[in-house]
């Protein structure tokens, strides 16, 4: 038998029945080649597929395990609420704790409102930025993902004079017109749009640490100069924390840099494996939404009560173990190891607390646009020989690798080794 014959029957099933094989693109292993590896279950940090191979995951879910998998007082957290009903449709106990917990965690936020996905989050954000201001432009970044709701799959115009265009078909021009795209790391950029459309835009849409197209380290001076000049023209300063909150620190990028956005999304860690979005921010714009405020934002299933409780053990597991200075300590100690045995190859680790990214280059880039060409190639040698060594990465070169409470040091030092040792084959 082949190491990946129960996967691959079970592929050729899918395609039958789901669309592309898969409920999400990126699962399809398309940008590296083969077939999805089906899989069976994870423990702490590892998984297991159908074949019996056993990875160290470094996916975690594209971030939400913080705490890796199946992590026994998560696992309790959710059999209990679970005992007592999944949905009710209504407000009970723990959607109120985790808001609690959360303001506790992260003082810039005064109210929050709960939903199921990164995606809804931001879209419910915009509109209430935009109900807020009554503008209806926003500023977006090439290289930063916020989901998939269609004004934000838009990709840059051809320089100043273009708005965005559709990035994804069925997005009608008309949609993608409100949005600006805008380079990373480009103040002139920003300052441009400002005096051309200044009192027409409601918000600048940022990830404060993208991760979404390799891992782009913002200057904190940047991050302060959009903080400045939002305020300035009146527009809100929008915090894309899906990846970032709860991940960088308690208080996520906002707290890193010190700077308060007025409105921060999250996703991912906040529902620690189970589907949870939330936004929230300043009080005189979250009392904008409905049943306050004109601004309409509803959803059957958030606050769920499962969600909810994974989520508050998962934040509350954190705290109370110096979760964020233990990932500190062994996400260094693992770049570290990286940085060693890259050595001197053209080949730059970046990487951000528990968030890392291996770019084929020797500079880190700042923006989409200093990434540099051919990565794909190389990343798709990186990931399948990696999978053969018991490594499972992202099946993309563009996506961060995540380490979680529960990679030990010798798992991370010895993972470094071998992904050291595939590049070395890669550039020899
Ligand atoms: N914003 C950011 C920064 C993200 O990384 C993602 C997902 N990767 C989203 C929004 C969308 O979240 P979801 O996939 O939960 O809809």
């Amino acid at each position: 038998m082949s190491r990946a014959d129960k996967s691959e029957e079970l592929f050729s099933r899918a395609v039958a029945c789901l669309s592309g094989g898969v409920n999400s693109p990126v699962r399809a292993f398309k940008a590296v080649g083969g077939t999805p590896i089906y899989i069976e279950k994870g423990e702490g940090p590892f998984i297991t597929d159908v074949d019996g191979n056993k990875y160290l995951d470094f996916c975690c879910s594209w971030g939400p395990l913080i705490l890796g998998h199946a992590h026994p007082e998560v696992v309790r957290s959710i059999h209990e609420s679970a005992l007592k009903g999944t949905s009710f449709g209504t407000v009970h106990e723990n959607e109120v704790l985790l808001g609690e917990e959360i303001k506790r965690l992260c003082p810039h936020i005064d109210l929050l409102r709960f939903v199921s996905s990164g995606t809804e989050a931001v879209m419910s954000a915009i509109r209430l930025a935009r109900g807020y201001t009554h503008r209806d432009k926003i500023i977006k970044y090439s290289g930063c993902y916020h989901g998939h709701s269609d004004y934000l799959l838009a990709s840059a115009g051809s320089g100043l004079a273009t708005l965005g265009i559709p990035a994804s078909a069925g997005v009608p021009e008309d949609f993608a017109r409100h949005t600006l795209v805008a380079p990373l790391d480009d103040e002139e950029f920003i300052r441009e749009l400002f005096g051309k459309y200044g009192d027409e835009i409601a918000a600048i849409v940022i990830e404060p640490v993208p991760a979404n197209n390799g891992l782009l380290l913002q200057r904190p001076e940047y991050l302060r100069f959009l903080r400045e000049i939002t305020k300035r023209h009146g527009a809100l300063l929008i915090f894309d924390e899906v990846i970032s909150g709860f991940r960088v620190g308690p208080s996520g990028a906002a707290g890193l840099y010190g700077i308060e956005p007025d409105l921060c999304t999250y996703g991912k860690v906040v529902g620690g494996g189970l589907p949870v979005g939330a936004f929230g921010g300043k009080e005189d714009i979250m009392m904008m939404l409905a049943p306050n405020g004109p601004v309409y934002q509803a959803g059957t299933l958030s606050g769920n009560p499962l969600a909810m409780a994974c989520g508050l053990t998962t934040l509350k597991f954190l705290d109370e173990h110096k979760g964020w200075e233990q990932l500190e300590r062994k996400s260094a100690g693992f770049a570290d190891s990286l940085k060693e045995a890259v050595g001197d190859m053209p080949v730059s680790i970046i990487r951000n607390g528990s968030i890392f990214w291996i770019a084929f280059q020797e500079n880190a880039p700042r923006k989409a646009e200093e990434i540099a060409e051919g990565a794909a190639e190389k990343y798709g040698i990186l990931f399948g020989e990696a999978l053969k060594a018991g490594i499972y990465m992202a099946p993309s070169a563009y996506e961060v690798g995540f380490i979680s409470m529960v990679h030990s040091d010798g798992d991370l030092s010895v993972a470094a080794g071998k992904i050291g040792e595939i590049l070395r084959g890669i550039y020899n």
